[in-house]
């Protein structure tokens, strides 16, 4: 195999990178564009999420994979931030593009990448991020950071702008409930308007009792792991009765699901509900109504966790393993044609649910989504990340700060930290281009503002320039931007690694 070769596996590695992030770069940022997607069937997702899009995206290159695994793995970590680190890490290919057209070795390039990485990741932590409690020391003041900040600048552009507060106070306080994201159910609700969302504390049911009943009221609730109907055998064997034995063994099933009936009569003597997590046998469920006790059958194990937080009482294996029941308020409200259960506990507990409204299920997609970066944000902050001015603020300043340092370094190395610098830009300047504003003008201004060490200021997206993203209340969490600093690096280095491409057996 020629040099030549071997160069050509890389640039097309390179050039289907690019593609890719070609295809997200027009999303990144609160005035970023839509992109509508559709498969085959045609169906149709419209989004401006990066982890969306790459989520759809049919990519069969080997390099593309590559970079849609580092915004997954940006995705998992942080819940934000993909576009940002797709459209990064092309911008860093790309740029080594020149340098490798420069002569220099792709090993020098990932070894001055990997360099530059590093220092602009010490940088960041040391310089730029704020941890709670602190303020950051702008030239006309001091400023401190609330949480709904960074609610609102991970919900923008995805979102209708008038409720952008609601929703980010919204964001908050189910954080703040729940502890963190993870906790945090959310169920979209088509009908309404965003305005309408707000936190309900307790858990949502999607399913209603087998046999009509009245609701609306306080009851005694059990909740049972396993289902009320006769049991499977899971041993295959085959057994041979004769017409006796078989009803023998037949009513021996029937008295045994019976008897756990009467044991929930017994832990519900003023009637109740019982929740089961698989089926429920249709005349076990007549009985129970009888003794005024009403149940709901196959419920998610998720619904059945939700339910024991929000009531503060364990699921119980068997009926026979009640130990006890639990007082809730149980209603019952229709959506669109699904009938759902509001069950709320007489604890103060951490369970909630976020109930969306939106007015088409297209749009509370896109919505929910939001909802989940916003969420995930919060949550990342709440437990201890600092935070760092948005806007691609902080990228630029890692840039300058870069520059200050590369000539310290010996050797052409120093060429890729320049390159590696160059390449954050892409950040602030993309969001401006977005925003309609040309993104030349955005960098230089910004590197006129780093030169007198104000680190706040990002592109000015409504009026063009820049302005102080601290005033705005555009912050982010810094493991954001470290993480999509780290994986951009990763994914580039990864790639300008590789010098051939074998193809492989099919396994
Ligand atoms: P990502 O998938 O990378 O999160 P987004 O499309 O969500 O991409 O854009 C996020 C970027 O937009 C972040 O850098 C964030 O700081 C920036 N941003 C959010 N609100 C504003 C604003 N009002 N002005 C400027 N930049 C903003
Ligand atoms: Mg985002």
């Amino acid at each position: 195999m020629t040099e030549t070769e071997n160069e050509g596996t890389l640039r097309k590695n390179i050039n289907a990178a690019k593609m890719i992030v070609g295809t997200v770069k027009s999303t990144l940022g609160p005035l970023g564009r839509d992109k509508m997607m559709v498969d085959a069937a045609g169906n149709a997702v419209v989004t401006n999420d990066g982890a969306t899009i790459m989520g759809e995206l049919d990519v069969s290159h080997p390099g593309g994979k590559m970079i849609i695994e580092g915004a997954k793995t940006q995705e998992s970590l942080c819940y934000d931030g993909t576009t940002s680190t797709v459209v990064l890490t092309g911008e860093m290919l790309g740029n080594s593009e020149g340098l490798l057209n420069k002569g220099l070795h792709p090993n020098i390039v990932c070894n001055g990448y990997n360099q530059a990485a590093a220092m602009a990741v010490s940088y960041l932590d040391s310089h730029l991020s704020v941890g709670e409690g602190e303020t950051f020391h702008a030239k006309e003041g001091k400023y401190a950071f609330d949480l709904k900040d960074i609610a609102r600048t991970a919900i923008t552009g995805k979102t209708v702008d008038a409720a952008l507060d609601d929703v980010a106070e919204l964001c908050v306080q189910a954080v703040q409930k729940a502890g963190s994201a993870e906790k945090v159910r959310v169920l979209p609700l088509p009908g309404g308007s965003l305005r309408d969302s707000y936190l309900f504390n307790g858990a949502i049911v999607n399913k209603m009792p087998v046999l009509e009943t009245e609701l609306e009221k306080s009851q005694h609730i059990v909740l049972i792991n396993t289902g009320l109907e006769p049991q499977k055998t899971d041993e295959n064997v085959t057994v041979q009765l004769d017409m006796q034995g078989y009803s023998q063994f037949k009513s021996q099933g029937e008295e045994d699901l019976l008897s756990q009936a009467k044991m929930l009569v017994e832990y519900l003597p003023e009637g109740g509900m019982v929740f089961v997590r698989d089926g429920a046998a249709d005349h076990v469920c007549t009985y129970l109504e009888k003794h005024e006790i009403s149940v709901v059958r196959r419920l998610p194990e998720s619904t059945m966790r939700a339910l024991s937080s929000t009531l503060g009482v364990s699921v119980s294996q068997t009926p026979a393993d009640v130990e006890c029941s639990a007082k809730g308020m149980v209603y019952s409200e229709r959506h669109y044609d699904v009938d759902y259960l509001f069950v709320q506990g007489e604890i103060d507990s951490d369970q909630s649910t976020l109930v969306l409204r939106g007015a088409t299920t297209t749009t509370l997609d896109e919505i929910e989504r939001g909802f989940d970066d916003a969420l995930g944000v919060v949550s990342l902050v709440m437990n201890g990340d600092g935070v760092v001015a948005g806007g691609g603020s902080a990228y630029a300043a890692m840039a300058a700060h870069l520059r200050t340092q590369a000539a310290s370094v010996e050797g052409r190395a120093q060429m890729a930290i320049e390159a590696f610098a160059d390449a954050l830009e892409i950040i602030p300047a993309t969001i401006a281009e977005n925003g309609g504003h040309d993104p030349l003008d955005c960098i230089l201004n910004l590197r006129h503002k780093l030169q007198s060490h104000e680190t706040e200021y990002g592109p000015n997206i409504e009026d063009g320039g820049v302005i102080s993203m601290w005033n705005l209340g555009v912050l982010e969490p810094t493991s954001l931007v470290r993480q999509a600093v780290l994986s951009a690096t990763e994914v580039t280095t990864a790639i300008l690694k590789i010098d051939d491409m074998i193809a492989k057996r099919g396994e």
